[in-house]
């Protein structure tokens, strides 16, 4: 059976720390889409990191990480997250990487920096990890799989041809330095030592592992509203980031996914530019990012503060329809336990109209927050594992939001470890 993990939001909703416990229960766990470019922070027995393109399973014996076809795959930088896992005591992961897997080229990052640059004030706030410029040459057939670097006179003509138009660019739009294909080849050379050991077909690997009854975690990265069609476009990610997208990034039949676990968090952040109806500023602002997460809002692979906001129903119901949400996992509800009042977003008036339906961007630009205020529960509810001990207008809060929303909410995340959580059945 498949699980897949993913968010509703626009990112960082807690996903890693979600998969992290339910990859206890399983043997496989696949990045489906995305690259270094997002970050999950996870806390366990070996203690706190921050991985950008392991898969969240990494830290079991039990299960293999597989990095997925759809994945924007940073050798360089996998093999760095791989190492440090590895130096820090965790036993050497079982990994798999897809042979079709494509790889973010050294250019991509250079690409995605002279972009922004270019763009100054107008960019889109990449994390300038190149996944814009490797989407880009995906789809535009120029990108390269993992499998190429096995036929070097092939590859090599290949990296001729592209950096023929690469420099065009470089040369008479940027006025950077050229590249060199005979370069370029001797690193990919040294890509092709790092991962020759892992290459795999994972597509038939998953297709046998279901026929065997094996358990299997799909684990996406940043949230519905960051995927390119259904997202704040242009405002959003180059990769889909919904559960759909899971069947062909992973290479796995639609239908096995039974299971779609959308993480929803109890406030929102965001980061990067773009619209966000519930975004909350100042002091009041600062407190919720200080205490936000596990040690504050703060990007984990820039350390860029996050944009803060109050919890937003509508963004959150389309996020879990997007998603096509069978459970919902609420997380970082034990933050707002200093709250004397929390105010909601239930709707947003455009043009003097209130609506419960997310908009597109243009309108979405225009949208004004309608706020509900709930009552807070002011106490700490970390450590509390049953449903009916939370206090009560903290299950206010829940089924309020749930109501809203129209999802079951099934797991409650009261804290960053892998047992703070609250199963509820619906
Ligand atoms: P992801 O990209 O969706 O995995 O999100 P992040 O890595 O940004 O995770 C959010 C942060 O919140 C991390 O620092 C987690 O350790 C932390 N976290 C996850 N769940 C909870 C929770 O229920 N309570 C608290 N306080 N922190 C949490």
């Amino acid at each position: 059976m498949i699980t897949a993990v993913v968010g509703a939001n626009w990112g960082d909703e807690g996903k890693g720390k979600i998969t992290d416990m339910l990859a206890q229960e399983a043997d496989i766990i696949v990045r489906f889409q995305g690259g270094a470019n997002a970050g999950h922070t996870i806390v366990n027995d070996y203690g706190k990191f921050a991985l950008h393109t392991l898969p969240s399973g990494v830290f079991y014996d039990h299960t293999t990480s597989i990095i997925g076809n759809g994945v924007a795959l940073n050798i360089p930088v996998f093999f760095k997250e791989y190492n440090e896992v590895v130096s820090r005591g965790v036993p050497a992961p079982k990994i798999m990487i897809s042979d079709r897997a494509q790889m973010v080229m050294p250019y991509h990052i250079l690409f995605d920096q002279y972009e922004e640059e270019r763009l100054g004030g107008k960019s889109f706030g990449s994390t300038k990890s190149g996944i814009a410029p490797f989407y880009s040459d995906k789809y535009a057939k120029i990108g390269f799989q993992v499998s190429e670097l096995f036929d070097e006179e092939a590859l090599h003509e290949k990296l001729v041809r592209v950096c023929e138009t690469k420099n065009v660019l470089l040369e008479h739009l940027y006025h950077k330095p050229l590249l060199d294909p005979d370069e370029l080849m001797k690193e990919l050379m040294e890509y092709k030592k790092m991962v020759e050991p892992y290459v795999g077909d994972v597509s038939l690997y998953l297709w046998n592992a279901l026929k065997e009854g094996k358990q299997i975690l799909l684990e996406g990265q940043l949230g519905s509203l960051k995927d390119p069609d259904h997202g704040i476009y242009p405002m959003v990610t180059s990769s889909s980031t919904l559960a759909a997208y899971g069947a062909i990034g992973a290479g796995v039949p639609p239908y096995e996914i039974k299971k779609i676990v959308t993480v929803c968090k109890a406030y929102s952040s965001a980061v990067g530019a773009g619209a966000f109806v519930s975004e909350i500023f100042g002091e009041e602002a600062d407190e919720l990012r200080r205490r936000g997460g596990d040690g504050g809002e703060y990007g984990a692979t820039t350390g860029r503060p996050r944009r803060m906001g109050w919890f937003d129903c509508v963004a959150s119901k389309y996020g879990c329809r997007m998603q096509g949400t069978t459970d919902v996992a609420f997380t970082v509800l034990d933050v707002l336990g200093y709250l004397d009042e929390i105010p909601v977003c239930t709707g947003y008036e455009i043009d003097g109209k209130v609506t419960t339906d997310f908009p597109t961007t243009g309108l979405l630009e225009k949208a004004k927050p309608v706020l509900e205020v709930l009552p807070g529960w002011k106490s700490d509810i970390r450590g509390i594992r049953n449903y009916e001990d939370l206090p009560e207008n903290c299950r206010k809060y829940i089924e309020f939001v749930e109501e809203k929303i129209g999802f079951p909410i099934t797991m409650i995340s009261n804290g960053p470890g892998r047992n703070d959580i609250i199963y509820r059945n619906k």
